[in-house]
């Protein structure tokens, strides 16, 4: 066994390695990049490297600082965890070299299915069922073009290095294959050095089902059953679950030796997952995954197994702990990501510090695995996930159950989540009945992104309450100096002194791309407040529970709320809901109008890939303006309304900050 494991990844995935690692006795290492310094997983490895600069380039990426980071520590095996080197065969070789064992499977099995085209061929061989398409070596637009002609639109377009998502696109009729052929490659060749696509028919209604497998170095080659991934966004996981609802057995045994086919078929060791999609009961091989997976908790808790322990176990030398016929399915498991990213926006990733951050209390039947605390940031640099949140129950509609309680438990505020998006997934009748499918979300897209509301009353009363709170505790220590009377803080907390004893308040959803704003008037009586509300007058009281809870007593309605302040902005978490408001300063308010109206700006810091426009050109409302590439992806900046092109503020390469004004647009007049 092991003495010292380095764990090459950061995040929730380097802690939840760490603690198994503990659990066998093995000391471990944690690497960090310059912003990571105080990361949870550095904070609960026992030794921690500094490997490098913020971009994963720069940290998480560069072998040789890992490498070096490992010799230093004496580590004796590297877990890369997922994502980052998990997948580099290269990076395999050469801690082999150094005699450090990598924990995962062989470079050659990892070449082997590294590629997605080269992976494909050689399931066909293996009598692996494969989905339809072209995956040659041959890249010209005219094979391509004949190969979506034969397979028949619609198809999708995928990275053949790819991963993530990256450089997939989907291809409806015939003229958008060129600019989606185009765009794809210099996705994938931006996030993998490789611009090789392949094309598959696309399926419209199919499941994703994949199969964990485990192998030894011995020829023993167990499958640990199936997970049904089909609740996917952007063609990425958000929920996971095990077993795959109203799998048959016929289905699960021929999918499981598949699975073992393919594994075998590479001369594979350690954990992998095969992912098939499946249509009427046909699978089809997608792709191997040569390593742990984000979603393997959900297999852990049927199974009751530690698949971090068998990895450690398995390349430490032994063989598989369980033959197959010892390894078992019990209840249900459901796995939920949290990530920072806004639905409303096309689940646009986002960024910003946890200022509050509540999730679940574990328990036998809730784990959360995470790597953040309250007050960390999710930055442009890594992953927006948050947290995952997986259940256990004895059956699937327990399980979902117990998904909504942890659901309703977690409070984040400072980031846009999906938290309330996942609540109305897993709520939502079409998934109680277990009829899933990847296009579930888009089709269901109206029931699960709401449209943005105006603040209630109730979220309204919340935020006044909060602020009214604030000012009392600052009049108190106020009146204990000698005031300055002409201070900000003197004018507003005056207000009890008034005459009249009531006061306006001016709400404005940040959302809300109207601007509106919402006044509640503050009447100060002899025993509390009462608020008058859009839906009426309510007598009001609150008081603080501790830090950002408050509780607030409406009408004679009792609750508690979570209002987190920054400054004039207010974010109001109550019944498992997020509320942005912020307090309108009339002053600022002329001058915020005046930065916000119609420019096109960057959504996120990125990088300027593509102009599609130039200066003087007339466009139409939805036309694509400007590529920007960012956090991996690209995105595409559209006309918000016809008109002309007045300026292109940067040039394809530039990087942009968060905000940028990228393309000035003239209102075309007439
Ligand atoms: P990645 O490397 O990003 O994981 P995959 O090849 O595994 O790429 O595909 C990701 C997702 O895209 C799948 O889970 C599935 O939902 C969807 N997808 C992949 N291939 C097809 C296809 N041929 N037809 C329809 N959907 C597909
Ligand atoms: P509504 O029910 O008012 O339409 P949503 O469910 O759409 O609200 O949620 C609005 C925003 O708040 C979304 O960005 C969502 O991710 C976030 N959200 C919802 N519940 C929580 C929560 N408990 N903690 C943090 N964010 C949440
Ligand atoms: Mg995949």
């Amino acid at each position: 066994m092991f003495r010292k494991i380095l764990i090459a990844n950061r995040g929730e995935i380097a802690c939840r390695v760490i603690r198994s690692a503990k659990k066998l006795g093995i000391a471990t290492v944690a690497v960090y990049s310059a912003v990571d310094r105080g990361a949870l997983h550095v904070e609960m490895a026992d030794e921690a490297q500094l490997i490098g600069m913020a971009p994963a380039r720069e940290s998480y990426l560069k072998s040789e600082a890992i490498l070096a980071a490992a010799r230093r520590a004496g580590a004796d095996a590297i877990h890369p965890g997922y994502g980052f080197l998990s997948e580099n065969a290269a990076f395999a070789e050469d801690c082999a070299a150094l005699g450090i064992r990598f924990i995962g499977p062989p470079p050659n099995a990892i070449r082997a299915m590294g590629g997605k085209s080269a992976a494909k061929a050689m399931m066909e061989r293996a009598g692996v069922p494969v989905v339809p398409g072209y995956h040659g070596d041959a890249q010209d637009l005219a094979t391509l073009t004949a190969a979506a002609e034969r397979v028949g639109y619609p198809v999708l377009i995928k990275a053949s290095a790819g991963g993530g998502g990256k450089g997939m696109r989907v291809v409806e009729t015939a003229p958008a294959l060129e600019e989606a052929i185009a765009s794809a490659k210099r996705e994938s060749k931006s996030a993998f050095g490789d611009d090789r696509v392949l094309i598959e028919k696309y399926l419209t209604r199919p499941r994703h089902i994949e199969v964990q497998i485990f192998a030894d170095r011995y020829g023993n080659v167990v499958h640990l059953f199936e997970r049904d991934c089909s609740m996917q966004r952007r063609h990425q996981k958000v929920i996971e679950e095990a077993p795959a609802p109203g799998m048959t057995k016929t289905l699960r045994f021929a999918m499981g030796d598949a699975a073992i086919a393919a594994a075998r078929a590479v001369g594979y060791e350690g954990a992998g997952t095969v992912e098939f999609i499946v249509e009427n009961d046909v699978f089809y091989f997608m792709e191997m995954n040569t390593r742990l997976q984000v979603e393997h908790p959900v297999t852990e808790m049927i199974t009751g197994l530690d698949l971090v322990e068998w990895q450690i176990r398995v390349a430490s030398g032994e063989s598989l702990p369980q033959a197959q016929k010892n390894i078992n399915v019990e209840g249900h498991a459901i796995e939920a990501r949290l990530y920072a990213e806004d639905p409303a926006r096309d689940f646009l990733p986002q960024t910003g510090r946890l200022v509050h951050l509540r999730l679940p209390e574990e328990s036998g039947n809730v784990r959360v695995d995470t790597g953040v605390r309250q007050g960390d940031t999710v930055s442009i640099h890594y992953d927006p996930m948050i947290a995952k949140l997986i259940v256990w129950d004895t059956d699937r509609a327990a399980a979902l159950r117990r998904m909504q309680g942890a659901l309703a438990q977690t409070e984040i505020a400072g980031v846009v989540t999906n938290v309330g998006f996942l609540a109305k997934l897993v709520g939502h009748w079409a998934f109680a009945g277990g009829d899933v499918d990847t296009g579930f979300i888009a089709r269901y897209r109206h029931d699960l992104v709401a449209a943005r509301t105006r603040p209630d009353d109730r979220v309204l009363a919340c935020a006044t309450m909060a602020l009214l709170l604030d000012l009392e505790t600052e009049r108190a220590a106020l009146a204990e100096q000698s005031g300055d009377r002409w201070s900000p803080w003197s004018r507003l907390t005056g207000w009890r002194l008034n005459d009249d004893a009531f006061h306006m308040l001016r709400w404005r959803d940040p959302g809300d791309s109207h601007g509106d704003a919402t006044d509640v008037t503050v009447h100060f009586t002899r025993d509390g407040v009462v608020l008058d509300l859009p839906g009426g007058a309510m007598a009001a009281r609150a008081s603080r529970i501790d830090g950002d809870r408050i509780a607030i007593d409406l009408a004679g309605a009792r609750a508690e709320a979570v209002v987190v302040r920054r400054g004039g902005e207010f974010t109001i978490l109550e019944q498992g809901r997020a509320h942005v408001l912020v307090l309108v300063d009339p002053l600022a308010d002329a001058a915020q109008a005046e930065a916000g109206g119609g420019h096109l700006r960057a959504p996120m810091p990125g990088k300027i890939v593509a102009l599609r426009v130039k200066a003087g050109d007339a466009v139409t409302r939805g036309q694509p303006l400007v590529i920007l590439e960012a956090m991996k992806m690209e995105h595409t900046i559209v006309a918000p309304a016809d008109g002309i092109v007045a300026e292109l503020r940067y040039a394809a390469g530039d990087q942009v900050d968060e905000g940028a004004e990228l393309v000035v647009l003239e209102e075309r007049k007439g």
